[in-house]
C-alpha cells in the first residue's frame, strides 16, 4: 500500500461518531436524522480537509460535514444534468460533438456534500479493467472524439498502475488529441501527488488537469506544492469552482480565490452555478449573485483571474455562459457598450454590408454534432 492510501485510510473521518468525537457532540444535536443524511450519500473527510475545519458552519464545514438540510429535497433531481441519457455505454457521457466524459473512478478522497454526481459515487472501490472495455471501444469507434475527460469520482484515486493502463490505452487511439483529468486531489489529498505520479502523467502529453478549489483557505502550502509539482511536469492546470452559499458567494472571497489560484500556477476555468441536485438546495445562490461576482472581477483584476461563469443546464443542455450585461444596444450602425465602471462607449460598425450580413446569418451547425433535436426549456 502506498503512503497516500494509508494516510487516507487511517486519518480520514468517515463516521458521524468520529466526527462528533473530533468536533464535540454538542454540534450534532440531531444525530439520528444526520445518520439518514450520511446514509443517503457517501461520507468521508480526508485529513487535509479535517485540518481546515475551524468552526461549525465555516466554509469547510459546510462543504464536507453532513447536514440535516440534505434531507430537504426541494425540486432537486437525482441526475439533474441528464448525464445518463447521454451515456451510450457504461461510464461514458457523450454530449458535445468532439469530446466525451469517461468516468473511471467511483470514489473520492473527500465527498462534497453538494456533489452533482452523487448517484454515481461510492460504488465498489475496485472496478475491474474489463468493465471499461465497452467505453474504450466506444472511444475507439467514435473518431470525432478528440478530447477525453477522465472524471468520476476522482481519477487520481486510482493507483499509478491503473492510471497508466488507462492512459496508455487512450493514447493508442489516434484521433484522441488531448486527455484531461478532472480531480480534487491536489486540494483534498495532496499526499497523492508524488514524483512517481508526475513522471507517469507527463508521458501522456498533451494532458491537462482541471482541479477544483472553492475557497482561498483550500490553497494550503501542501496543496500549492502539489500543484507546483504538476505544473513542473508540464501539465496545464485549470480550476472549476462551484458557487456555493456560505462558502464563496461574495466578490471578496472569490477574488482572493482566483488570485491564490494564479499564484499556484492554476488558471481559473469555470465558475459553476450549483446544480439543482437533490439534497443540496441549501448550497444554492441566486444567479444574480454570480453575475455580481463576475462584474466585480472583469476590469477590476487581471483577465487571467476571470473564469467563465456557466450554468450547466438542467436536463442535459450543457454549459451555458452567463455574462453581466455590457452591451446596451446594437444595430447596424453602432453598438453601445458599458465598461466595467458603468461608463458608456460607442463602437461604430463597419460600413461594408459584409460585416452586417455575417452578423445576421445563422451559422452552419458543426458537422458531427450528436443527433438530437434541439430542446427548449424542459418544463
Ligand atoms: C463539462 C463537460 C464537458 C467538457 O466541457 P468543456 O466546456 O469542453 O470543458 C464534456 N462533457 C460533459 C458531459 C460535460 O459536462
Amino acid at each position: 500500500m502506498e503512503n497516500w492510501q494509508e494516510v487516507l485510510r487511517k486519518n480520514s473521518i468517515a463516521s458521524l461518531d468520529a466526527l462528533a468525537l473530533k468536533f464535540g457532540p454538542e454540534h450534532f444535536p440531531e444525530l439520528d436524522r444526520l445518520r439518514q443524511a450520511a446514509d443517503n450519500f457517501e461520507f468521508r473527510i480526508s485529513p487535509a480537509m479535517v485540518d481546515l475545519i475551524k468552526s461549525p458552519d465555516d466554509p469547510m464545514w459546510r462543504q464536507y460535514v453532513p447536514s440535516v438540510e440534505e434531507l430537504d429535497v426541494v425540486d432537486g433531481i437525482v441526475d439533474s444534468l441528464n448525464e445518463d441519457a447521454d451515456s451510450p455505454v457504461p461510464n461514458i457521457t457523450h454530449r458535445y460533438p468532439d469530446r466525451a466524459l469517461f468516468l473511471v473512478s467511483p470514489v473520492c478522497a473527500t465527498y462534497c456534500r453538494f456533489c452533482t454526481r452523487r448517484r454515481k459515487v461510492g460504488d465498489p472501490e475496485k472496478i475491474p479493467m474489463s468493465q471499461f472495455e465497452s467505453a474504450f471501444q466506444y472511444l475507439e469507434q467514435h473518431t470525432e472524439i478528440r478530447d477525453v475527460i477522465l472524471s468520476g469520482g476522482d481519477p487520481l484515486l486510482l493507483n499509478d498502475r491503473r492510471l497508466e493502463a488507462i492512459l496508455t490505452r487512450l493514447r493508442a487511439i489516434p484521433h484522441i488529441q488531448i486527455i484531461r483529468i478532472g480531480s480534487r486531489i491536489p486540494c483534498h489529498l495532496p499526499e497523492r501527488i508524488t514524483p512517481e505520479l508526475c513522471a507517469t502523467l507527463k508521458r501522456f502529453h498533451p494532458l491537462f488537469i482541471n482541479t477544483h478549489f472553492n475557497h482561498p483557505d483550500e490553497l494550503t502550502p501542501a496543496a500549492v506544492a502539489a500543484l507546483g509539482m504538476l505544473a513542473d511536469a508540464g501539465i496545464p492546470l485549470g480550476c472549476q469552482t462551484v458557487l456555493l452559499r456560505g462558502v464563496n458567494d461574495t466578490p471578496a472571497v472569490m477574488i482572493e480565490l482566483m488570485h491564490r489560484l494564479l499564484m499556484a500556477r492554476v488558471r481559473p476555468y469555470y465558475i459553476y452555478m450549483a446544480d439543482q441536485v437533490a439534497g443540496a438546495e441549501h448550497f444554492r445562490t441566486s444567479v444574480q449573485t454570480g453575475i455580481e461576482i463576475m462584474r466585480a472581477l472583469r476590469g477590476w483584476t487581471s483577465g487571467l483571474a476571470i473564469p467563465y461563469f456557466v450554468i450547466d443546464a438542467p436536463g442535459g443542455g450543457g454549459k451555458i455562459p452567463i455574462l453581466p450585461e455590457y452591451v446596451e444596444s446594437m444595430n447596424e450602425d453602432e453598438v453601445v457598450l458599458k465598461n466595467f465602471r458603468g461608463e458608456r462607449y460607442v463602437y461604430r460598425q463597419p460600413r461594408e454590408e459584409a460585416g452586417v450580413i455575417e452578423m445576421k446569418k445563422p451559422r452552419k451547425r458543426a458537422a458531427k454534432a450528436p443527433k438530437r433535436s434541439p430542446q427548449r426549456v424542459p418544463a
